[in-house]
C-alpha cells in the first residue's frame, strides 16, 4: 500500500530522471556515434565476442546454430533456463501458428526456431541459417519495453466497460490541449520507459511497478497484439521469401557471420502487410480488431520515440520510418478491408494520438542528454 501511494505521488519526469543520473554516476551515457552505433542491429550484434563457435552441419542443424549464436549472446529461452520468457514467446509463436493454420499458410519446409537476443536494440530480426532453417529473435528489452508504455497508456485513458462486458476508452482531453493535468503519473511511467530504453540501452532498466486495473488489462493486451505483429514481421520475411534471395546480407555475431535481411523499403512493408494479416488472425479480446490495430499503433510509436530519444533520424536506408509504416498500414487496411475494422482504425488512431501527445508533455526530458 506504501509503495503504491508513493508510486501515485506525482514527480515530475524532469526530477525522476535526476535521480536516475545519480543512480548510475559509473555509467557514461552514449555519445552521438555510439547512439547511431546502438540503433543499427548488424554492429550491436558485434558487441559480443565468443571464442570458436561451431559451424552446424549435422541434421538438426537450426538447433545447433541457434546453440551457437546463444553461446555468444543471444539466449534462447528454454523451460528450465527461463520459464516466464519461454512461456511469453511460446505463446505467442503458437498463436501465430494457429492464425497460419487457419489462413491455409505454411512458412516453409524448413524449420524456425524462436529466441531472445540481447542486441540493446528493440527490435527483432530473422537469420538465415547455413543448413536451412531460420532463427527468429526478438529484443527481450522490446517487449518490456512495450508492456511498460501499454501500462502508462491504461494508466492516461478513462476505460469503460458496458453491461454486456464490451471495452472501450476515450482519451483524456486535458492531455490532447497539451496539459499534463492528473495524469504526471502515467507520463512519467512513460518517459522513464523511453528513457531507460534509448538513454540507458534497456527499458529493463526502469522500475517495475504493481499496475491498477486499468493499467493491468491495457498492459496486457496491448503488449500481446504488438508481440504477435513483431513475430509475424518477421515470419512474414520468411514467408515472402526475403532471405531466400539473393538479396540478403552478412552480419557478425561475435566471431560468427551469419546471414540475414538485407532491408530494403520494400522488403520491410510486404513483411507489415503479411504480419498484419497474421495478427488479424490472432485471438484478442476487445470487439472489431480494436486490440489488434492499437497494439500495432503502439508498438509503431515505441519504435519512434526511442529513434527520437536517440536524437537519430525515424527513418534509414534500410527501414521507413515506423509513423509512414503505421500510416501506411492504417490506410491500406481501411480501404481493402473497410467497414469490419473501421472502429479498429479509428481507436488505433486515437491511441497514436494520445502517445502523441504523452511524447509531447515528455520529450524534453527524454530527449536531454544524461548522466
Ligand atoms: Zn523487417
Amino acid at each position: 500500500m506504501c509503495s503504491e501511494s508513493r508510486a501515485n505521488q506525482f514527480e515530475s519526469p524532469e526530477a525522476y530522471l535526476e535521480r536516475l543520473q545519480r543512480a548510475c554516476p559509473g555509467r557514461p551515457v552514449p555519445d552521438a556515434r555510439e547512439m547511431e552505433r546502438r540503433s543499427r542491429i548488424p554492429d550491436a550484434l558485434a558487441q559480443g565476442t565468443p571464442e570458436g563457435l561451431p559451424s552446424p552441419t549435422s541434421e538438426d542443424s537450426v538447433r545447433v546454430y541457434s546453440q551457437a549464436l546463444e553461446s555468444a549472446q543471444a539466449t534462447v529461452p528454454t523451460e528450465q533456463q527461463d520459464a516466464c520468457e519461454y512461456m511469453l514467446l511460446k505463446s505467442v509463436v503458437d498463436d501465430i501458428r494457429c492464425a497460419m493454420e487457419r489462413a491455409g499458410l505454411s512458412a516453409s519446409e524448413e524449420k524456425v526456431v524462436f529466441g531472445t537476443l540481447n542486441t540493446g536494440d528493440p527490435n527483432a530480426l530473422v537469420i538465415s541459417c547455413p543448413g536451412g532453417g531460420y532463427v527468429i529473435a526478438v529484443n527481450a528489452g522490446l517487449m518490456t519495453l512495450l508492456y511498460l508504455i501499454s501500462k502508462a497508456v491504461g494508466l492516461a485513458i478513462e476505460t469503460t466497460v458496458s453491461s454486456d462486458g464490451e471495452i472501450s476508452f476515450s482519451v483524456p482531453r486535458q492531455m490532447e490541449a497539451g496539459s499534463k493535468g492528473e495524469h504526471g503519473n502515467a507520463l512519467e511511467r512513460f518517459a522513464e520507459a523511453i528513457y531507460c530504453c534509448a538513454k540507458l540501452g534497456d527499458a529493463r532498466r526502469a522500475r517495475r511497478w504493481f499496475p491498477t486495473q486499468s493499467a493491468l488489462v491495457w498492459g496486457g493486451l496491448l503488449t500481446q497484439a504488438a508481440e504477435r505483429f513483431i513475430v509475424s514481421h518477421e515470419f512474414g520475411h520468411v514467408l515472402q521469401g526475403h532471405l531466400a534471395s539473393a538479396l540478403t546480407a552478412e552480419r557478425h555475431v561475435g566471431s560468427e557471420t551469419v546471414t540475414t535481411m538485407s532491408y530494403s523499403w520494400e522488403q520491410e512493408g510486404e513483411a507489415d502487410i503479411v504480419a498484419l494479416g497474421l495478427t488479424l488472425g490472432t485471438r484478442l479480446i476487445l470487439p472489431g480488431f480494436s486490440a489488434h490495430f492499437m497494439g500495432i499503433a503502439l508498438l509503431f510509436k515505441a519504435l519512434e520515440f526511442y529513434l527520437r530519444g536517440l536524437g537519430l533520424p525515424t527513418h534509414s536506408a534500410s527501414h521507413p520510418a515506423p509513423e509512414w509504416r503505421l500510416e501506411s498500414l492504417l490506410l491500406g487496411a481501411g480501404s481493402t478491408i473497410g467497414s469490419p475494422v473501421e472502429r479498429a482504425i479509428r481507436d488505433a488512431t486515437a491511441l497514436a494520438s494520445l502517445l502523441d501527445s504523452m511524447w509531447r508533455l515528455t520529450q524534453d526530458t527524454v530527449g536531454r542528454r544524461a548522466c
